[in-house]
């Protein structure tokens, strides 16, 4: 029998009423741990221990709060082993990318423990002889983060590490499918040091413990990252305590290819971009928009290197693309795989590879057409619809012909192309030949339209969802 993992709620490590596991989508006949599953009086007991601990947290001062997070991000540096293996065990991402996503949660950590120092107010004269202004920071309070398993470090790394920055108190419940990243991350943060109730993980599902946290009036923020109707449901349920929400969710990102484009570069940038974590980034290029001049060269050499990629086990040497995370999702993206077909386009790979775990070829839907459902909706698998365009005016309108808005990107040589682009389209990320995945951890994140909702994540405009604003007047 496994060991069972504990929520931490309080400072303690405590069971909960209910268990759940979690499996290798490589090989799901191996059972990797057993954790806590809380409910309504687990969140309850956080949300309050939290309350009761923000206040002392935030009169503290910045610079325990400094050192705590330099601490976390040196303790996840010296586990990244330890948290790679288990990131790529659980969530089927090949070990060097989820090295590489423990890496960054180190420096992002790093990053907002030097925030945490940073004057976040503002001086102003006023309209009166003898009175000064000064619009003040305050913490938001307590704060509940909803995370999904599709970066399961990286994302809570960047909730967590404003939010304990700028004075707040935390309750984190991490995705189901990923407890065990969340647990090493959560045994980090214990061990270096948060104060008690500070810093709370309640582990459970989102219909029990994700619910709760929106409803809890302890709780004065919810940042949440998952789907788009996941997303929805939280703002209207937000609406009855007047939360604060952040919501950062899906996206159908694309990828403009013009005739002038470096064909290598472009490719390149296509596979990564689509392909690479297998396709299970909210900042795929899952719409490849490529003008016809260049198309037939495009379609050829990506699809070439495309069917060379090495489909295998997350934790196995040579695998270029693991497995999609669960037999549900994976199931989701073969019924897309049948819809292209229904819907008329040539499709290339994307099929059930079979073998130990939820392994998928990659797949290009070819001759799509902007308005099939294949190109407006997200699969969150290795699905790239192509759309052929005759100019850059359409490319952009097709680009912008979505109900999302995240990230979007364009391969071309002409810098006047780029910078219209770079303008026009309906993002809140815009790539110029380079993938529209991949980010850097210290400038803002997040889009437009159906993508996000609320203040950016990450960089140092995080601070507009993790504080509010006092306006102080003084005359002396
Ligand atoms: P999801 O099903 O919406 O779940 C996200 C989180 O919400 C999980 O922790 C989930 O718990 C929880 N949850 C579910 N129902 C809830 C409820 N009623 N109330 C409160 N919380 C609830 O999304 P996912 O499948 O994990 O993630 C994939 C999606 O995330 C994709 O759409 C992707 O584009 C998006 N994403 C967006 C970004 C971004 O920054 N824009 C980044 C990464 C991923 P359980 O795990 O227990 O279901």
């Amino acid at each position: 029998m496994s060991e069972l993992h504990l929520n931490l709620i309080a400072g303690q490590w405590v069971g909960a009423e209910d268990t759940s596991e979690n499996r290798n989508p490589s090989d799901p006949s191996d059972l990797i741990g057993v954790y806590a599953s809380g409910g309504a009086d687990d969140v309850a007991r956080a949300a309050a221990a939290a309350a009761t601990a923000q206040t002392a947290w935030f009169e503290g001062g910045p610079q325990p709060r400094a050192d705590l997070l330099d601490r976390i991000a040196s303790m996840i540096e010296a586990r990244a082993q330890e948290i790679g293996t288990m990131l790529a065990r659980e969530e089927g991402k090949i070990l060097p990318e989820a090295l590489a996503e423990t890496r960054r949660a180190a420096q992002i950590f790093r990053f907002y423990a030097g925030e945490a120092l940073r004057v976040a107010g503002e001086a102003l004269p006023s309209v009166r002889p003898q009175v000064d202004i000064e619009i003040l920071r305050a913490p938001l309070g307590v704060v509940g983060l909803i995370t999904p398993w599709n970066f399961p470090i990286a994302i809570p790394a960047w909730k967590i590490a404003p939010a304990l920055a700028y004075g707040n108190a935390v309750v984190f419940k991490p995705a189901d499918l990923t407890p065990g990243t969340a647990h090493l991350l959560a045994q980090i943060i214990h061990q270096a040091g948060c104060p008690a109730g500070v810093f709370n993980l309640v582990m459970g599902s989102g219909a029990r413990v994700g619910a709760t946290l929106v409803a809890d009036p302890q709780i004065s923020g919810i940042s949440f990252t998952g789907s788009v109707p996941t997303g929805r449901g939280i703002a209207r349920a937000a609406a009855e305590t007047m939360k604060k929400v952040q919501l950062e969710m899906g996206g159908k990102n694309p990828m403009v290819v013009l005739d002038d484009a470096d064909l290598p570069l472009a490719v390149a940038a296509c596979l990564n971009g689509a392909f690479f974590s297998t396709g299970q980034r909210c900042t795929a290029s899952s719409r490849l928009i490529v003008q016809a001049g260049i198309h037939d060269a495009f379609v050829a050499e990506l699809s070439r290197q495309m069917q060379a990629l090495r489909v295998g086990p997350a934790l196995a040497e040579g695998s270029q693309i693991g497995p999609v995370v669960s037999a549900a999702q994976l199931q989701g993206n073969l019924r897309y795989v049948a819809l292209a077909r229904d819907e008329g386009c040539t499709v290339i790979g994307g099929d059930a590879l079979g073998g130990t775990g939820y392994f998928q070829s990659p797949a290009l839907f070819l001759g799509a057409d902007p308005a099939m459902r294949v190109a407006q909706e997200e699969i969150f698998g290795p699905c790239a619809a192509v759309i052929k365009v005759d100019d850059f005016d359409q490319a952009l309108t097709v680009a912008n012909d979505s109900a999302f808005g995240l990230s979007a990107g364009i391969c071309t040589g002409s810098l006047r192309h780029a910078r219209a682009f770079k303008h026009g389209v309906k993002a809140g990320m815009v790539m110029v030949n380079l993938p529209t995945a991949g980010v850097d951890y210290h400038v803002p994140f997040g889009g437009t339209k159906g993508s996000s909702h609320g203040a950016r994540e990450q960089g140092r405009h995080a601070v507009e969802f993790y504080t509010t604003v006092k306006t102080s007047y003084s005359y002396a």
